[in-house]
């Protein structure tokens, strides 16, 4: 794909973004451990995914970006096809008359703070410059995905920090960022205090993203709490 259209597109999207802030990458360069090693009870944290920024107009690119890219669009398309989570989501929001093809994520750079994104006009980003293994894309093409979902089926308001806040606990809870849906494909959810603390933490963080609900993320999270960490659609079909 030619990059003047790359570049073009997420102008685009970007500008059409508004409403998927997402969540900012912490800084995690302390918890990100390689792919190899098995995900014990403590887990590396990844980054949450989140709303990425356009990069710097005129900005060349590198042999090393396009390897990004390539490396981006190869864990893209073993996700597609291999990752339970990933395309359980797929179906969800088919069967809910938002079909999601492969075309609908795109692989773009996005800068050091983020590591994806959703508009519903363009699709979910992935932040090709941001990625830390498979496992970590594949976490955050749920959260995206989750997203989606919950803008194919409610009437989300993402100007409102408290429709926002119930969509980032939803998607920080579902995919794999505190380590909780592999428990939910096996119907055994494990609502210990720690993971609750992950997914208040990092619905918190991706909330701050967004300046119009920076200052009230913790009390907006607050609000929403009960009723949104307690919605796990559409996963309780498959338990
Ligand atoms: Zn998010």
């Amino acid at each position: 794909m030619a990059e003047a259209s790359d570049s073009s597109l997420f102008g685009r999207w970007r500008s059409a973004l508004g409403l998927a802030a997402g969540a900012p990458a912490q800084p995690t360069s302390a918890h990100a451990q390689p792919a190899q090693q098995p995900a014990p009870a403590k887990a590396p944290e990844a980054a949450p995914p989140a709303e990425p920024q356009a990069p710097a107009p005129g900005t060349p690119r590198t042999d090393a970006d396009a390897a990004k890219h390539r490396r981006c669009e190869r864990f893209k398309g073993k996700l597609l096809s291999s990752s339970a989570m990933v395309k359980f989501m797929m179906k969800e929001l088919d069967k809910s008359g938002c079909p999601f093809v492969p075309e609908h994520f795109k692989c773009l750079p996005c800068g050091p703070s983020y590591s994806g994104g959703f508009a519903p006009e363009y699709g979910i980003v992935l932040c090709e410059d941001q990625i830390i293994d498979k496992s970590h894309l594949g976490d955050t093409m749920v959260h995206e995905l989750v997203h989606a979902y919950d803008f194919c089926t409610v009437k989300l308001n993402f100007n409102s920090c408290a429709n926002h806040a119930c969509t980032e606990i939803r998607a920080a809870m579902l995919s794999g960022e505190c380590r909780f849906s592999r428990e939910l494909l096996r119907g055994h959810p494990g609502f210990s205090k720690h993971f609750q603390e992950c997914v208040r933490r990092r619905a918190i963080l991706s909330l701050k993203q967004k300046p119009l609900c920076r200052d009230s993320a913790e009390e907006a999270v607050r609000g929403v709490w009960e009723s949104c960490f307690a919605d796990t659609a559409p996963f309780d079909e498959i338990v």
